[in-house]
Parts: C-alpha cells; sequence; structure tokens
C-alpha cells in the first residue's frame, strides 16, 4: 500500500513539529523549506491538520506552529486513516468500473489488508516516531539562513 503525497508531508509536518524547542512557533515557510517542498502544498497540508487539531496555527507577529497534546499522543492510524480518507486501496467503480465488483473476493481481501495496514499503525504515536535517530535527524534540518549546528543550539543540544 502506498500513502499519498498529502499524507506524507502530514506526517512530516506533524514529526518536525514535535522537536521544536520550548517556546519556539515556526512559520508554514519555514516548515517548508526545512522539508524541501512547496510552501504550497504544505500550507493545505496545515490547513488539515488544524482542522484534526493536531497542530495549533496562529497568524500574526507571535503567531506560528505547535503541535498539540492530540498531535503528540494520539496513534498514527489514526493520523494516517483521517489524512488518507475513505479510498480503497483500487479504484473499482470509478470512471470505467470494473466488471467484477459485483462479487469480487480480491477487493474484500484488499479491504482487509488496507485496515491491517492500518492497525500496524495504531500501536504508535508521533512522539514514538520522533526518538533517536529520527530526532536528531529533524533537529539539523536547516532553516533559512541558519547552519544546523545554530539550530541544535537553539535546542539545547
Ligand atoms: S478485480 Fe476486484 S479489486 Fe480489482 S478493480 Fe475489479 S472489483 Fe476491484
Amino acid at each position: 500500500m502506498q500513502l499519498t503525497r498529502f499524507t506524507d508531508l502530514g506526517l512530516r509536518v506533524v514529526m518536525r513539529l514535535a522537536v521544536v524547542g520550548e517556546g519556539e512557533r515556526p512559520g508554514s515557510r519555514e516548515i517548508a523549506d526545512q522539508l524541501a517542498v512547496s510552501y504550497a502544498h504544505v500550507a493545505k497540508v496545515i490547513t488539515r491538520l488544524g482542522e484534526l487539531g493536531v497542530v495549533d496555527a496562529r497568524r500574526g507577529r507571535s503567531g506560528g506552529l505547535a503541535i498539540t497534546e492530540l498531535g503528540r499522543t494520539a496513534s498514527v492510524g489514526w493520523l494516517v486513516r483521517r489524512l488518507e480518507g475513505e479510498g480503497e486501496v483500487v479504484e473499482c467503480d470509478g470512471v470505467n468500473p470494473c466488471p467484477l465488483r459485483a462479487g469480487c473476493l480480491l477487493r474484500s481481501a484488499l479491504r482487509r489488508a488496507q485496515e491491517a495496514f492500518f492497525e500496524s499503525l495504531d500501536t504508535l504515536t508521533i512522539e514514538d516516531l520522533t526518538r533517536t535517530p529520527t530526532r536528531t535527524v529533524l533537529l539539523a534540518l536547516p532553516r533559512v539562513g541558519e547552519t544546523s549546528s545554530a539550530i541544535s543550539a537553539t535546542n539545547g543540544e
């Protein structure tokens, strides 16, 4: 099974925010730069993460992004389900509906496999995914105008 780019980016954003230092609130553009993706894509993902309650996004001078308690502790499976939506692994009913769909055992088998995939992620939280060595990599992501060593210093490492 392959995650959509939207879901993968959503997980990357939340993982990055999970290691932000105390009191820091990076902006969407900064996160986009650090993750080497377009600002437009990050902005869409952050809107959805805000709707789900896993990211707190504020505007203004003291604004910026922060992960919420729910974002830290919710299961990765829960988050992936919501970012992926209700779609199936294969499109049986699309523009050219499959002639087997009226009684296809493969379809039901794939549904079970998809649910097993999500369930395997239910045992993990974002905090689990941001332990070392991932934490070290996330903290070393360069910011615009700063070196990675400066980032480490900022985060007390
Ligand atoms: S063979 Fe089955 S799973 Fe594949 S597209 Fe057709 S109905 Fe869906």
